[in-house]
């Protein structure tokens, strides 16, 4: 079968890649020429574990190939994908630009029957819209097409295994024709007992939101009770372990920390409050947890500043700098956001990331960048781990403390035992503990 896959990011480029490791045979289409150069000479221009042998190993053998002809694409496809982007706008509703062309673009290209399958997260109501455009720019040719919804749930970092092993897929279709291809076209998961769920479009689309924004709360949750266990005096690791251990609640997403980013959870939880608001519903809970998402950033700043005291002229070693480990993705992480407002308190950021530090220096200016945590935390005031690397789980701490100025240690993410930090000899700070 020949598919396509019309955007080749984060999402674009995993789907790809792993339906030809199925053996169905794929195009990548992205309109972004530097990235399809790279691509179609086996170069990721993402870092995800994995990908880019696999790429490699899939253009070799002849079932993936990358080009910028959407056209030609998909008129010999018979799944389309669409996996472009969709980021907020300014006022947090979903931009819809990258959708709307993409199937103006099938619409006029369609040349036979096709699956038109929605991978980036929409708004409801979108399978509609896309059937509308390409229906007005196929006119004419009155070819049958079916549009469908396929919600992505890979997280960046172990995109791989998540969609080769994810733990369900949501089909939303009205068509048994689209429905039977699309079980063909993951043949190889139902060998492996993986759930589907095959539903209405419009349900699909509101299951991806749904779930994006519960695991959302789950954090911004656990970070509200971190920050009351600091007042009491308990131990929110503890605590999200004792709560973890009912299976109603469940131990994921219940790390407290400087609270979540990427390029998701931000976005689309802005995106259900305004799809809700747009029917005239009001999304209490959602609003909060944005709103607690923000201040939780605002509150590791002041975390900073209560362990330094004054920061005006002082320097700190930031550790991580991507939303979450085994990634390069920095949209819309802590990182940014912490260090921003440290350095207009004067601070001199150092930082060190093992991926994300050629993509840093486009965003952040003014930060100088080591080859290694020992590196950066040479003669600093203080250390900041502010994304859990595992290469940052086991510091050789001895060392660590000799090279430091001062040592004040903050663990943004609770890696270390604060009773044996403090043994070492440093000031030790992290999150509701
Ligand atoms: P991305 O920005 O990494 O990739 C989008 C790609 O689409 C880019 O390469 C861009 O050049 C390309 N593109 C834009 N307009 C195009 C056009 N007209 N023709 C061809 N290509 C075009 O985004 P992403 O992180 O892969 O996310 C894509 C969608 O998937 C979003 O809706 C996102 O919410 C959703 N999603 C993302 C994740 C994730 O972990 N990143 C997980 C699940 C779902």
């Amino acid at each position: 079968m020949n598919i396509c896959v019309i955007g080749t990011g984060y999402v674009g480029l995993v789907t790809g890649t792993c339906f030809a490791e199925f053996g169905l045979n794929v195009t990548g289409v992205d309109n972004d020429e530097r990235k399809i150069a790279l691509l179609q000479k086996g170069i990721s221009p993402i870092f995800e574990p994995g990908l880019e042998e696999m790429i490699k190993k899939n253009l070799r053998e002849g079932r993936l190939v990358f080009s910028t002809e959407i056209e030609k694409a998909v008129e010999k496809s018979l799944v389309i994908f669409i996996a472009v982007g969709t980021p907020p706008r300014k006022d947090g509703s979903v931009d819809m630009t990258y959708i709307d062309e993409v199937a103006q673009k099938i619409g006029e290209n369609l040349n036979g029957y096709k699956v038109i399958a929605t991978k980036s997260t929409v708004p409801v109501g979108t399978g509609e819209r896309i059937r509308k455009v390409i229906y007005q720019y196929s006119k004419g040719k009155k070819v049958h097409f079916d549009v469908i919804s396929n919600p992505e749930f890979l997280r960046e970092g172990s995109a791989i295994e998540d969609f080769m092993r994810p733990n369900r897929v949501i089909v939303g279709a009205n068509s048994d024709q689209a429905i039977a291809i699309m079980k063909d076209l993951y043949s190889p998961l139902y060998l492996i007992e993986t759930p589907f769920i095959v539903t209405n479009v419009e349900t699909a689309e509101m299951i991806k939101y749904a779930s994006n924004a519960f695991l959302a709360t789950k954090i911004s949750f656990i970070n509200e009770i971190a920050n009351i266990c600091e007042k009491v005096g308990a131990d929110v690791n503890v605590v999200a372990k004792g709560m973890g251990l009912d299976q109603r609640i469940g131990s994921k997403f219940l790390h407290a920390g400087p609270g979540y980013g990427g390029s998701c959870f931000p976005k689309d939880t802005l995106g259900i409050v305004k799809i809700a608001a747009k029917q005239g519903y009001r999304f209490e809970i959602v609003r909060s947890v944005i709103k607690v998402n923000e201040k939780q950033k605002e509150r590791m700043v002041e975390k900073i500043k209560s362990a330094m005291g004054n920061l005006k002229g002082k320097t700190i070693a930031v550790l991580g700098l991507s939303f979450k480990p085994n990634t390069d993705d920095l949209r819309e992480a802590p990182s940014l956001t912490i260090i921003s407002a440290l350095q207009r308190l004067g601070v001199k950021i150092r930082a060190y990331d093992p991926q994300a530090m050629e993509a840093a220096q486009k965003i952040i200016k003014n930060i100088e960048y080591g080859k290694d945590p020992y590196d950066v935390a040479r003669g600093c005031d203080a250390l900041v781990i502010i994304t859990e690397w595992n290469q940052f789980r086991n510091l050789d701490l001895k060392r660590l403390k000799s090279i430091m100025r001062n040592p004040v240690f903050l663990d943004l993410r609770n890696i270390y035992e604060p009773a044996r930090m403090r043994e070492m000899g440093f000031k030790y700070f992290s999150v509701g503990r």
